[in-house]
C-alpha cells in the first residue's frame, strides 16, 4: 500500500516537475511566480493579482492547473521550493522574436501561433528538443523525490 502511494506521489511529482519544466522553457516567468507566492509564500490570490497586475482569474487558473496532478498544496508547496532556485536559473528554450513571435534558442526556427502561441512553442519544445526539457525533468525529479524521502 505504501508502496503504491509511493508510485502515485512520484507520477504526480513529475507531472507537476514537467509543467513548471515547461513553463520556464517557454520563458512564462509569470506563470512560475504565480505558484511560487500561492503555495510557497501562502498569499491569495488577490494579493498575487495586485502584486502581478493581474487577475484573480488569471490566479486561480494557474493555481488549479498545477492542483490537477493529484497532489495535496504541502506537497506542491514543497516541490516548488525544492526546484524554484535551480529553475529559474534555466535559461529559456524559447524567447520573443519582435513583436509577432517568438524563436527557439537552439535551432533558431520561428513560431508564429497566433492566439495558440504556447501550445505551439510546446510542440517544438517536445518534438524537437525532448532530450534537452526530459533532461531537466528527471534531474528534478530525482531531486524532490530523494528530498521526500529523507522527510519520510
Ligand atoms: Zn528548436
Amino acid at each position: 500500500m505504501l508502496k503504491l502511494v509511493m508510485i502515485e506521489m512520484s507520477v504526480g511529482t513529475k507531472a507537476l516537475i514537467r509543467f513548471l519544466v515547461w513553463n520556464r522553457l517557454i520563458g512564462n516567468r509569470k506563470s512560475i511566480d504565480i505558484l511560487y507566492k500561492y503555495f510557497v509564500m501562502d498569499m491569495s490570490p488577490s494579493q498575487i493579482a495586485d502584486e502581478l497586475n493581474i487577475t484573480t482569474g488569471v490566479v486561480r487558473g494557474k493555481v488549479s492547473k498545477a492542483k490537477q496532478y493529484g497532489l495535496n498544496n504541502k506537497t506542491i508547496s514543497y516541490i516548488i521550493k525544492t526546484i524554484y532556485g535551480d529553475l529559474m536559473n534555466i535559461k529559456p528554450i524559447i524567447e520573443r522574436n519582435g513583436i509577432r513571435g517568438y524563436r527557439c534558442t537552439i535551432c533558431r526556427k520561428e513560431i508564429y501561433g497566433g492566439i495558440t502561441d504556447t501550445i505551439a512553442m510546446l510542440r517544438h519544445i517536445e518534438y524537437s528538443h525532448r532530450d534537452v526539457m526530459d533532461g531537466y525533468i528527471n534531474m528534478f525529479v530525482v531531486k524532490v523525490i530523494e528530498g521526500l524521502k529523507r522527510k519520510a
